[in-house]
């Protein structure tokens, strides 16, 4: 074996979910772990992320719906699912079995998790052993001041300073229309303020999980190195048995696990892939190159599912560029007054469809009709009661029409007039879409019946949370176009997360999970929570799998 200048049992790269969860199971089992990460901070996109974690048949499932069995989740998954290398019936199977175990082994060790709401439904909630409640965990809010000096080193996250349940953080946007969400702000101000007051400094969603799981990591005493990019995996007689960085080579004595995210910010590999895409629509931070994409593949790892990517929509409003988090569309087409057209001034989709499935359309759409960017068209009433990207409307309005973002008609013909369009086709799908508000029923892509269409509406809106008409003047349009929170492929792993080469045999000693590998699910997104989930749920598989260890882990 060559010389190396450090050893340790398990070396993980990327300081992404999935990381964590793999060294405290090595810890657990008596063996060193170091993890390292490329940039100067830990974290990864989990951290800038929801934090929201999809996990079918969990313990807090489990405690309040008897109804729901590993059987239910299977039969939603195969629904779902498309069966793609990587995304196998075994590979679902892990996942449904193993899941719930990692949430468990996580709260054993110290990571405060709950459930992360009681109404956030399964993406596809119509199909066969869906879920119209919720499946998702996500931490408890937590505080940055207890990582002491490491505080420094994680990944900030986008409601760093707000002590709140992110679900309740989104409840609160429509906090002008109900006493009770009021009274949920003013809690949610008071507990922060609270905080403050006590020397408190909490985070939320994303960050609060990688912050829980650095600080679980820290004490279980794994190794976590910033500034330590992984350049090359060392092979040795078809066995990867370490790693270089730029500060020397790291021998692993049982495996190496790859959790080192995508390559959403590598506008080459966007090109060949995923063609028509932009990194600069990409919510994920500047590691997520595809470094180890290219590593893997140069050591003989099947790369699959490459085409594929978690569209998240997004609008390009002033400054849009210059955010920490990119500003979302996703709310805006789904709420009622609003439907998404393209260039030509036509609907195209069910706007309340997963974000995924969401940006898909709009690539497809793309290749007949132009359809990048796509507009938002939305009325009055949309305008006085919804954001735009997050915003109120009046907050930016002057600037947003001076920059020519925020489009805006008295008529319809004039709106067309502006995004282009003609005004008898723009026309035709507005008075279409009223005539389904009126009826009750979307019948061109129907939209509204699904319970996680409702979700995304307005519930203070009736009789269907997802469906209003566009008849108030003004009228207004914003672009919309197809960003991401991350790309979805890579390596074909097995159902223990080994990586595998084209013929199916398995490269001894290497372990990927994450973005890094190949969806578990095959180019769908099945819930919210369903990459952090997979990253999550496959770093503890391969762990447990590497270190010998069963289910008592
Ligand atoms: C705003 C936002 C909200 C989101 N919300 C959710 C959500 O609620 N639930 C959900 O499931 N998904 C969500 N996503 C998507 C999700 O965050 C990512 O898909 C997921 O976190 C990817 O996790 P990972 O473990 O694969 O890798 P990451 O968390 O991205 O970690 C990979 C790490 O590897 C490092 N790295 C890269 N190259 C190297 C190298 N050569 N050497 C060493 N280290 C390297 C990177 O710098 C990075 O820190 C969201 C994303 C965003 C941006």
């Amino acid at each position: 074996m060559a010389d190396f200048d450090e050893t340790f049992d398990w070396v993980v790269i990327g300081s992404g979910a999935g990381s964590f969860a793999s060294a405290l199971v090595m810890r657990k089992a008596g063996k060193s772990a170091v993890i390292l990460e490329k940039t100067g901070l830990v974290g990864g996109t989990t951290a800038k992320s929801g934090g929201v974690i999809w996990v079918p048949n969990n313990r807090f499932i489990r405690a309040a719906e008897p109804d729901e069995t590993p059987e239910k989740a299977l039969t939603y998954l195969q629904a779902v699912c498309g069966d793609l290398p990587g995304s196998t019936p075994a590979k679902r199977a892990a996942y449904v079995s193993e899941a719930p175990m990692m949430i468990d082994f996580l709260i054993d060790h110290g990571v405060a998790l709950e459930r992360g709401s009681k109404f956030w439904p399964d993406y596809y909630d119509d199909a066969p052993g869906g879920c119209n409640t919720s499946r998702i965990v996500t931490a408890k809010p937590f505080n940055l001041k207890e990582l002491g000096a490491w505080r420094k080193n994680l990944r900030p996250g986008f409601l760093d300073g707000f002590n709140a349940r992110l679900d309740d953080g989104m409840r609160v946007g429509l906090k002008h229309k109900s006493w009770r969400l009021k009274l949920l702000y003013l809690k949610l101000v008071a507990q922060t303020a609270l905080g403050r007051a006590l020397g408190k400094y909490h985070t939320t969603a994303g960050a609060a999980l990688q912050g829980r799981m650095l600080q679980a990591a820290l004490k279980a005493g794994v190794e976590v190195r910033t500034d330590s990019a992984v350049s090359e995996l060392i092979v040795e007689q078809n066995r990867v048995v370490g790693v270089a960085t730029p500060h020397g080579t790291i021998a692993a004595r049982i495996g190496v696990l790859v959790n080192a995210g995508g390559f959403a910010q590598n506008q080459a590999m966007r090109d060949q892939h995923m063609p028509g895409t932009r990194a600069e629509w990409s919510n994920t931070p500047e590691g997520d190159t595809g470094d180890l994409h290219t590593e893997m593949a140069r050591i003989g790892a099947q790369m699959a599912q490459m085409d594929q990517m978690v569209g998240y929509q997004l609008t390009q409003m002033p400054g849009w560029d210059k955010g920490y988090v990119r500003p979302p569309a996703q709310s805006i087409t789904g709420k009622p007054h609003c439907i998404l057209v393209d260039q030509s001034g036509v609907r195209y989709m069910n706007e309340a469809g997963s974000y995924e499935l969401y940006c898909q359309n709009m690539l497809e759409r793309n290749k007949s009709v132009p359809a990048v960017p796509s507009w938002a068209v939305f009325d009055a009433h949309y305008a006085g009661d919804y954001p735009v990207g997050g915003v109120r409307i009046e907050k930016y309005y002057q600037m947003w029409r001076d920059t020519g973002y925020l489009k805006q008609a008295d008529t319809v013909d004039g709106l067309a007039a502006q995004i282009g369009c003609a005004p008898e086709s723009l026309r035709a799908t507005i008075d279409r879409w009223n005539s389904f508000v009126d009826a009750g029923v979307d019948a061109d892509f129907n939209r509204g019946a699904r319970r996680y269409d409702q979700w995304l509406g307005d519930p203070f809106h009736g009789p269907n949370p997802a469906l209003g008409r566009i008849d108030r003047a003004p009228f207004y349009a914003v672009d919309v176009v197809p960003g991401d929170v991350s790309t979805y492929g890579g390596a074909v792993t097995d159902a223990d997360a080994r990586v595998l080469r084209a013929d199916g045999s398995v490269i001894e000693g290497l372990y990927a999970c994450g973005v890094s590998s190949a969806s578990v699910f095959g180019g769908v997104y099945p819930g919210a929570g369903a990459s952090i989930g997979p990253s999550l749920t496959f770093g503890y598989i391969a762990a447990k799998h590497a270190a010998g260890v069963g289910n008592s882990a």
